[in-house]
């Protein structure tokens, strides 16, 4: 067989492949394992099929389907399945931005208590090499991190404040000084990071990723089982380029955008109410549409957010009802409408 009679052989084994793979429904988001980024890393050599499955604790069910239904391909000979999760973990989420300073962290830590007062068991894990904040942001100072020895090798143990499990790159670094990780050292702490955690049981893991589209975040997207991915940008013109780019990264890798969440939308008026857009305005709204990924919310410019995230009060715990408060809830509600963990828990 010539070269070229091969490659398309292998071309449209690998749309056969997918065909098939598209038949195997995940029941409660009601769409196919492909569709959700769950299959990954899909590679046909000679008569055998090679994947990675990215998938939650809930969700083990999913190599046997996904075997049974390549077993009807007429000419593989075996079907070999890498299993990607993260122990105890059925829901895995990433928080990212385009570029610093556009409150994506706080609105990780944000989300993150609202999903905790609505009696979901949430983990944090702060990847953002750059900037760590997420343990001041919820009232943790410097703190010992534990290693316990399990039959799977050490791990590192979260801290737990306010009712979240935490794990942070600051926790691993002497305070003051700048994290300075850099090639195949980030890249081997980021793969720690995702792997040697005893995270225990978790409803949701909320991954704060770097800002950006840089090696530190590519190599987290693609070694973890983020099943969604929340875009955090403020309305002007240069944050919303940046974020194009970011959803660029993840529709490459597969991973699916749940929705866009516009920071610092307006300003409120304290005498009068009236919202002023200080920003501009429009800018979420349009990238929603452009993108085709929805407008999960717009959150205010607020001081409470800022002196909340230094002191380690969330907005959506100390004032749940505020306007900001609110669309963190809201957010909160509905992830948990869509992905429906309560009634396992
Ligand atoms: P990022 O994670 O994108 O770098 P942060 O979440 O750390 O951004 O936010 C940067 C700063 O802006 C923090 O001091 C935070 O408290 C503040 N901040 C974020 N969003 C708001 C807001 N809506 N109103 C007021 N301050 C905010």
């Amino acid at each position: 067989m010539t070269d070229e009679h091969l490659n398309s052989l292998t071309a449209s084994r690998q749309q056969e492949v997918i065909r098939y793979l598209k038949t195997v429904i995940e029941p409660i988001l009601k769409n196919n394992v492909v569709s959700l980024g769950m299959v990954r890393n899909l590679c046909i050599v000679d008569d055998y099929v090679y994947l990675r499955l990215y998938i939650g604790a809930h969700q083990q069910d999913f190599f046997k389907e996904i075997q049974y239904v390549l077993s009807n391909l007429s000419w593989c000979k075996k079907t070999y399945i890498q299993i990607c999760t993260i122990p105890g973990v059925k829901v895995t989420l990433a928080i990212s931005s385009g570029k610093g300073g556009v409150g994506k962290s706080t609105t990780a830590v944000n989300i993150a208590a609202a999903l905790k007062l609505q009696g979901a068991k949430v983990g944090l894990l702060d990847a953002d090499v750059y900037g760590p904040n997420i343990p001041q942001m919820l009232g943790l100072g410097q703190a010992d991190i534990q290693v316990i020895h399990t039959p799977t090798g050490e791990k590192f143990l979260p801290l737990e404040i306010q009712g979240i499990k935490l794990m942070s790159v600051g926790l691993l670094a002497e305070p003051n000084r700048p994290l300075a990780w850099r090639g195949p050292v980030l890249h081997k702490i980021i793969t720690q990071f995702l792997q040697d955690v005893e995270w225990g049981e978790l409803d949701y893991l909320l991954i704060d990723l770097p800002p950006g589209t840089g090696d530190a975040q590519i190599t987290i997207v693609q070694e973890s089982p983020i099943c969604g991915v929340i875009l955090v940008t403020t309305p002007q013109q240069v944050a919303i380029s940046d974020v194009r780019r970011n959803i660029h990264m993840f529709r490459q890798v597969g991973v699916p955008v749940l929705g866009i969440v516009e920071n610092m939308s307006y300003l409120i008026c304290s005498d009068c109410g009236l919202r002023t857009p200080i920003f501009g305005s429009g800018g979420g709204e349009q990238l929603a549409a452009e993108l085709q990924a929805p407008l999960l919310g717009q959150i205010p410019i607020d001081p409470r957010i800022c002196s909340g995230g230094d002191t380690g009060h969330p907005i959506a715990v100390t004032n749940s009802t505020s306007a900001a408060g609110e669309v963190f809830v809201q957010i909160a509600t509905a992830l948990l409408g869509t992905f429906c963990l309560m009634q396992s828990i």
